[in-house]
């Protein structure tokens, strides 16, 4: 029995990538009783993030895709990344960045740069002197935290993926324009929340090392990954607007109510024949773990076509 949650930005209607993910975060916590939260990752405070939020909620309840107790919102947690920030800094494990995203890109490919992960950062203030950071900070530039990462890489176990290696880098904590980032807001909330199993897509596999040295250096009890794949569009891109029926809400203009997509993702995840009739508990009760598929899935003319 192991919590889970679903953690979607609220900057648009769910998409079908987005709701077959949600759907097995839900089928991986509920099939053995497990709680499941959701939690709406709203850093940048967006006006539009409420009318999302209650669009992408109704589209889980529309799948049959219950959750337990209040909805966390990000944007009202400030004060907990800022007391994980502050107990990073009191062990000496932050320095300001003040670098522009041009001069990290620059730094990463310069000839003795050394070998840098893609879109790693190769620790260009990591090093600075006390004057040359006040010279720095002198420019007017607010800087962004930074982590200082005490590995270079790590491995960490994936449910679906299995040994997940990547780089650990000098990760942002605060962002220059004073919101706390995105993989610190995270490894706080699953902890607070005692999430103890993250059911996500794929695209964010590379960043579970550096969460889990991160949740490491705050003393946080390390979850389980388990890295689901991605929904391609038939051209092999992500899936995009321009794909067709790519919401719950297209779906339904094109004549197929919540069931018969519920039933399309179920088949497409090997729990149903494609048109079977299915409820969310039935295909619980079905779901094996060790069966989620690994390579992307692409819907076809039956999902996609207006
Ligand atoms: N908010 C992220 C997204 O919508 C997911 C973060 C996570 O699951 O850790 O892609």
């Amino acid at each position: 029995m192991a919590t889970g949650r679903f953690a979607p930005s609220p900057t648009g209607p769910l998409h079908l990538g987005n709701l077959r993910t949600a759907l097995l975060a839900w089928l991986f916590a509920r099939r053995s009783g497990g709680r499941f939260l959701v939690r709406m990752e709203d850093l940048d405070r967006l006006q539009s993030s409420r009318e999302h939020e209650a669009g992408q909620l109704a589209d889980l309840a529309a799948l049959g895709l219950d959750w337990d107790g209040p909805v966390v919102r990000q944007s009202e947690r400030f004060d907990r990344y800022e007391a994980a920030i502050d107990r990073l800094d009191r062990a000496g494990l932050t320095y300001p960045c003040f670098c522009t995203r041009r001069e990290i890109q620059e730094a990463a490919s310069a000839p003795h740069a050394g070998p840098v992960p893609d879109g790693a950062y190769p620790g260009t203030c990591r090093h600075l002197t006390a004057a040359e950071r006040a010279e720095r900070a002198a420019s007017g530039r607010p800087p962004a935290l930074r982590l200082r990462a005490q590995v270079a890489e790590l491995t960490v176990p994936d449910d679906v993926l299995g040994p997940l290696t990547a780089a650990v880098d000098d990760l942002v904590l605060r962002r220059n324009d004073g919101v706390p980032a995105y993989n610190l807001a995270v490894v706080v909330d699953d902890a607070a929340q005692h999430v103890e199993q993250v059911v996500r897509g794929d695209d964010l596999a590379g960043s579970a090392p550096r969460q889990r040295h991160l949740a490491t250096l705050l003393g946080l009890p390390p979850v389980r990954y388990a890295h689901v794949p991605m929904v391609l569009a038939p051209t092999g891109h992500r899936l995009a607007k321009r794909d067709g029926a790519t919401t719950l809400a297209d779906q339904a203009r094109a004549g197929r109510p919540p069931d018969v997509v519920l039933a399309a993702l179920a088949a497409s995840i090997g729990l149903a024949t494609t048109g079977e009739a299915v409820t969310a508990a039935l295909l619980r009760d079905r779901f094996d773990p060790g069966r989620v598929p690994r390579s992307p899935w692409v819907p076809g003319p039956e999902l996609l076509g207006t």
